[in-house]
């Protein structure tokens, strides 16, 4: 800026050296004036500063300071104190002064500076209307940060809350190249300082904009994080003049966000990275692996029986030997590779640059060894085998997902085989991927398709012979495969989470199906099972499909029989123990499925929780000559009588089986012999005759 016309409103005798030194000044031409002699200012035009001394030889009370200053308002002027005056520096600053200089503080140099913002300033601020100034005080009283900037980034205002935020103390006066201290952030979260998108810049440009996040980077201070809002500044004629940004400080909210980002990307139980974030990083690898022309590696890793660990030590053991077997894996990766938990008891390996096939092999072959050896858990010992299947880019496929499928569908290979192997995704095995991702794909639509139909299977009171209920069993009426058994598609609802909707449908259906019969036959006691699956158990909303059903269908909660597959009762997460609580409350009866096969402790069968049991299907397949299954079947039911626990056989074929398991006082038998499931017509055909008499098993008999 070019010199300066400086007039000088005070006492001749105020510091008389600092007006001297400020004559000698290159850039400006000094006129000094005693406040009574200077009005009315003779050529005003010839005046570019008012350099007015705030002290009370000019202006004795502070009220008289603001009228003089209000009158000087046509003039930019820079308040001027000794340091024991400086109060009255600040108290010009509010009535409108541009600047205050306390000459202990500054050298005669640096004062060219402060002319030149106060010119800059009070020029802006005429530019401004009435209301942009009223706008502007306020913003300058509120606790967001404001800068004022004009159109050559000179920083013209800055006020108390935008000091405290950047840390500036309140005399510092930064220059026009300050604006560069605000880092941007890019989308991948990195800083950058482009200048088109540094906020000041925006807001002197005239651009508009909000919320957006930069990073306030001084020398020697931690990085403050900032929310801004900036627009131009236009005077009357709409031309822009500056800028103003308005911000407040994030720092504490993004590094909280971060954290809950980072928390959604990793598994809570292991801090392995989870699906999500494994499936990322695994396409970057292909990505890579694609620019160096090298192959990769997948591994799915599912541990053997695991659910037995649960079953049987229970899920806090679980939890630790997911936990161990989490670390396990992290200590044998090579540098590069990398690991991640898919889900449930199911890990993931990307092994980066690994070479040749022979390579992955080696790799899953250690992970084997080392994931079997023996792990201690508090006092327990327990041994765990892995299921590991392999793929390799591009071979088994070409992007993250189909590379995880392919290996998953590899392990699956390997658990048939027996586990505690690994084995390669293979070509032939393509066939069973594409049914896989068809059957996934239109189980999703299947509920919307209505493609779920249910069957149901006699049950009947081993005493009487007489029909007391059946079981819904649940069928898929795909569009091209036709009727599916729950057994090619079940494991696909429960692995992805599907069975919620699903079985919400089922107890739907069910309970309105047993309404209807119960109506139509005047059977108000006929009952009805409904398979469960353990997945189920962990959403509070199970127990509300259920009332609901109730509810809507008039139903007495008597006749309804959960059957509950997979696992112990009493070794349950809270969150299923609350809905197997509610459940009771409710008062439908609770059974566990598949008795036989899974552990089942005392505790749980003497607790109340449980109405009564079906024994398992492969238990009474061979009871006719297996003398360790006849023994069972007859402890069990002796077991459940002293309990007072209801017990039904399932999957009864023949007679003998049939007349084995009356012996035994076994109370209630479904099976083929009975009769096989049925769609509900051929059930209301059943019933017709049940009621005139005609018992299924009557029938069933030669
Ligand atoms: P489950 O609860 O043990 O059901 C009995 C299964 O045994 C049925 O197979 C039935 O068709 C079959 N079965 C009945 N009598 C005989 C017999 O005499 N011999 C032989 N070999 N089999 C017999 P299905 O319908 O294929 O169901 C298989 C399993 O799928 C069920 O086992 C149950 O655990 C599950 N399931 C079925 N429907 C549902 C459902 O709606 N939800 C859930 N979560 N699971 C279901
Ligand atoms: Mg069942």
């Amino acid at each position: 800026m070019a010199g300066h016309s400086i007039l000088f409103l005070g006492r001749g005798d105020f510091a008389a050296e600092y007006l001297a030194e400020l004559e000698t000044l290159p850039c400006c031409t000094l006129l000094i004036r005693s406040p009574e002699m200077a009005f009315p200012i003779d050529a005003p035009s010839m005046v570019d500063l008012i350099l007015l001394d705030a002290g009370p030889a000019t202006a004795r009370t502070g009220e008289d300071l603001a009228s003089l200053i209000q009158t000087l308002k046509p003039f930019p002027v820079v308040a001027v104190t000794e340091k024991a005056g400086e109060q009255r520096g600040i108290a010009a600053m509010a009535a409108g002064a541009q600047a205050h200089v306390c000459i202990d503080d500054v050298t005669v140099g640096g004062q060219e500076g402060i002319f030149d913002h106060a010119v800059r300033r009070h020029r802006l601020q005429r530019q401004l209307s009435d209301s942009d100034m009223t706008v502007l005080s306020i913003l300058n009283s509120i606790n967001d940060g404001v800068i004022v900037v004009d159109r050559d980034g000179h920083i013209l205002d800055i006020n108390r809350a935008a000091r405290g935020i950047l840390g500036l103390g309140p005399r510092v006066q930064p220059d026009s190249g300050w604006e560069r201290t605000f880092c941007c952030i890019d989308a991948g979260g990195k800083s950058y300082r482009n200048a088109a998108d540094l906020p000041l810049v925006r807001a002197r440009k005239g651009e508009k904009f909000s919320g957006q996040v930069a990073i306030y980077r001084a020398p020697e201070q931690p990085d403050t994080v900032l929310s801004l809002n900036g627009q131009g500044l236009f005077d009357g004629g709409g031309e822009l003049i500056g800028g103003v940004v308005t911000f407040r400080d994030v720092t504490d909210v993004m590094r909280r966000t971060d954290e809950l980002e980072r928390r959604a990307q990793y598994d809570e139980l292991t801090r392995l990275p989870n699906r999500r974030l494994f499936a990322e990083h695994l396409s970057r690898a292909i990505g890579r692996s694609q620019r160096k022309g090298m192959p990769l590696g997948v591994l799915f890793i599912d541990i053997d029986r695991f659910k037995s660990v649960n079953d049987t030590l229970g899920h806090d053991t679980g939890d630790e030997l997911l936990r161990e077997i989490a670390a396990r894996l992290k200590n044998n990766l090579r540098v590069g590779d990398f690991c991640g938990r898919w889900g449930g008891d199911e890990f993931v390996v990307c092994l980066e640059d690994f070479g040749e096939i022979n390579n992955a092999a080696a790799a899953a072959q250690k992970l084997l060894l080392v994931l079997s050896e023996r792990y201690t858990i508090g006092h327990s010992e327990v041994y765990a085998t892995p299921s590991i299947g392999i793929a390799s880019y591009p071979d088994s496929g070409d992007n993250a997902e189909r590379l995880i499928k392919a290996a998953d569908i590899a392990m699956y290979e390997a658990k048939k085989r027996g586990g505690g192997r690994f084995q390669y995704y293979s070509r032939t095995m393509n066939a069973k991927l594409a049914q896989r991702e068809e059957l996934e794909l239109g189980l999703r639509h299947a509920l919307v398709r209505n493609e779920f139909v249910l069957h149901y299977q006699p049950r009947i009171d081993l005493g009487s012979g007489r029909l007391i209920g059946l079981e819904a069993l649940l069928r898929w009426q795909h569009p091209r495969f036709g009727l599916l058994q729950p057994a090619r598609f079940l494991p696909i609802l429960e692995a992805s989470g599907l069975i919620h909707s699903a079985g919400e449908w089922v107890i739907g259906a069910a309970c309105r199906q047993l309404a209807g019969w119960q109506r139509q036959f005047e059977l108000p006691d006929l009952s009805i099972a409904i398979n469960i699956s353990p997945q189920q158990l962990v959403h509070r909303r199970l127990a509300e499909a259920v009332a609901e059903s109730l509810n809507d269908n008039a139903l007495d909660p008597g006749c309804i029989e959960l059957e509950i597959g997979g696992g112990d009762i009493v070794r349950r997460r809270a969150a299923e123990m609350e809905t197997l609580k509610a459940l009771r409350k409710l008062g439908v009866r609770l059974s566990l499925d598949h008795f036989g096969t899974r552990d089942v402790s005392f505790e749980s069968l003497d607790n109340g929780f449980i109405d009564s049991f079906v024994l398992d299907p492969s238990l009474i397949a061979d009871v006719e000559d297996n003398g360790s299954h006849q023994r069972i079947v007859r402890a069990a039911i002796a077991m459940a009588r002293g309990l007072d626990i209801e017990v039904a056989a399932e999957g009864v074929e023949t007679l003998t089986q049939l007349e084995f398991l009356k012996s035994c006082n076994c109370d209630l038998a479904q099976g083929f012999l009975i009769s096989r499931p049925m769609q509900p017509e051929k059930v209301s055909a059943v019933l017709r005759s049940e009621i005139a008499g005609t018992r299924l098993l009557a029938r069933g008999m030669p």
